[in-house]
């Protein structure tokens, strides 16, 4: 059966575009590879912009402003006037839908100031933002009767005879059946690739770029890959996030001699960088919110005070938080238009794998979210005119083509695992918050190496059922063709902008 619009992923974007595709009158699908109510977006935590002015004065040009500030020149304007001016109208809408966003005493909906914000724009749902966002995406996705199929990995794109895309090869995890799923379009919503640095970033262990590796296989074209925020605040040992809001609400960045030593509301980028510098120095970093007092922590920053508890075993509110920054959100992605369609026709893409570029070099805290719901919604809607004015050309793909994913035993040498970590710990060191061009291209090689042992590793667990080994086998290819897609673009771009940071030569 040949649906209109097959959508890969089911966190905020993809559950955004489904039901916009279905109000537009296509028959939509979505597939994703976990569970859809535990995908990444449920993680996020400060909040969602809009100058709505409920808690100061603000406006949606001071909005597009610190957007493009943050930028560092590489966004485009176009794309970023129309997320700011949507923006207000993007919260309406997930408030009318039922996402229970924190009040203010008369009832508006509460924001808080979150970095290179000129006001406080983020508007919140204590801080389980994205939770409240995601799982009320999903109830809505049920009541309108939108399939959902979990634990279905995606392979491949397929192509039709003219070049269009015309759905996806997918392995059904339950049984580790190969299916062909066919539609008129397909949206890829398939998330970042913070997980390239392994245990050194903030993000779900899906985040592996999967969709965004699929698509560049097939001949889609990438764009600013080499731009990975580094979020300053993640737990010491365990790169759990401890939000923006923390700071946002007052907490101050300690360092071991008890002196602040940045703007904590700076950019991410320059709060990271400031970091980084006294942990060459020698100095442990410290998140301080002792000050904002047991009452206020427990009401507006509860999930923060749990996690410091479970993962660090402290409690913010008598202890200092220790902090580093880690690979938190990937500005690079899939090209995509201003009508989100990418670079091969029946494509399109949103959320953080695509590139609207609308976060350029840095993104803004809160303005990812922002994305998901004006760019999903924008991915959902132009899917649909597509494919229901799309001819319904045969989308054939021969089971031969099944056989590269067929499980062989044998090829074990080298333990893959091992190689991802160690990967992600060199691409914290060489391909992190202060780049050199010596470490780039010495990152570069390594992958490059590596590649070419990649018929020395394979999977010791042979059974087709709920096979976990052979999916982190598939993710860790993915990972590799991401990793050195993001290091050659960083060895092409000479001067520092924004997240891309080069040591400066004295
Ligand atoms: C800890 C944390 C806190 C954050 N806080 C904020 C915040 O306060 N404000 C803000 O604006 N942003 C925040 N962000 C960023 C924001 O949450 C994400 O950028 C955004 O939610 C991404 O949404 P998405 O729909 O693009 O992708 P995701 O939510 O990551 O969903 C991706 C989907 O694709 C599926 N998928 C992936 N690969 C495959 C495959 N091979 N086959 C099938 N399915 C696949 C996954 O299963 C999942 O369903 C935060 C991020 C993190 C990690």
């Amino acid at each position: 059966m040949q649906t209109d619009v097959l959508i890969i992923g089911a966190g905020g974007a993809g559950l955004v575009a489904a039901l916009n595709a279905k109000e537009s009158g296509a028959s939509v699908l979505v597939i994703t590879k976990e569970y859809p109510t535990r995908s990444q977006t449920c993680m996020a935590q400060g909040g969602i912009n809009a100058a709505l002015g409920n808690a100061g004065k603000d406006s949606v040009e001071a909005h597009i402003k610190n957007t493009l500030k943050s930028a560092h020149g590489l966004a485009n304007e176009e794309a970023v006037r129309l997320m700011c001016c949507e923006a207000p109208n993007a919260v309406k809408w997930l408030d009318s839908i039922g996402v229970c966003f924190s009040r203010t005493k008369d009832a508006k909906i509460a924001q808080r100031t979150l970095g290179g914000a000129s006001a406080p724009r983020a508007c919140y749902a204590q801080d389980y933002t994205g939770l409240k966002i995601l799982h009320t995406l999903y109830d809505r996705c049920m009541s309108e009767g939108i399939e959902i199929l979990s634990e279905k990995y995606l392979l491949e794109l397929i192509k039709n005879e003219d070049g269009c895309v015309c759905g996806a090869k997918v392995l059904d995890i339950r049984s580790g059946e190969i299916q062909n799923y066919e539609s008129r379009a397909v949206i890829l919503a398939t998330g970042g690739y913070s997980r390239i640095y392994d245990k050194n970033s903030t993000n779900s262990t899906a985040s592996t770029g999967d969709g965004i590796a699929v698509a560049a296989r097939i001949g889609a074209s990438l764009v600013d890959m080499e731009f990975v925020q580094f979020h300053p605040t993640a737990l010491k040992n365990s790169s759990i996030l401890i939000s923006e809001s923390a700071r946002g609400e007052g907490g101050y960045l300690l360092n071991s001699k008890g002196e602040r030593f940045t703007n904590e509301l700076a950019p991410r980028d320059e709060v990271s960088r400031a970091i980084n510098e006294e942990i060459l120095k020698g100095e442990d970093i410290f998140l301080d919110i002792r000050h904002l007092g047991e009452e206020f922590i427990e009401e507006g920053l509860p999930q923060e005070r749990k996690l410091a508890k479970l993962y660090e075993n402290i409690d913010p509110v008598h202890d200092l938080i220790p902090i580093r920054p880690v690979a938190h959100y990937t500005m690079g992605g899939i090209e995509v238009d201003k009508n989100s369609a990418t670079t091969l026709k029946g494509l399109f893409a949103a959320g953080e794998c695509a590139n609207h570029r609308v976060h350029g070099a840095n993104r803004l805290g809160g303005n990812s979210l922002l994305e998901i719901v004006v760019f999903g919604k924008q991915a959902g809607v132009n899917a649909a005119k597509y494919a229901l004015g799309a001819e319904n050309t045969e989308c054939f793909q021969a089971e031969s083509e099944n056989e590269k994913y067929q499980l062989e035993s044998g090829k074990n040498e080298i333990d893959f695992y091992e190689v991802r970590e160690h990967i992600g710990n060199l691409f914290y060191k060489n391909v992190g918050i202060v780049r050199k061009k010596s470490e780039l291209q010495e990152a570069l090689n390594e992958i490059i190496d590596i590649k070419s042992k990649l018929h020395l590793m394979g999977v010791s667990d042979n059974s087709k059922v709920y096979n976990s080994n052979f999916i982190e086998f598939l993710e860790f290819q993915n990972i590799l063709e991401i990793c050195e897609n993001v290091v050659s673009s960083a060895l092409k771009r000479d001067e520092s902008c924004g997240a891309h940071y080069m040591e400066k030569l004295s």
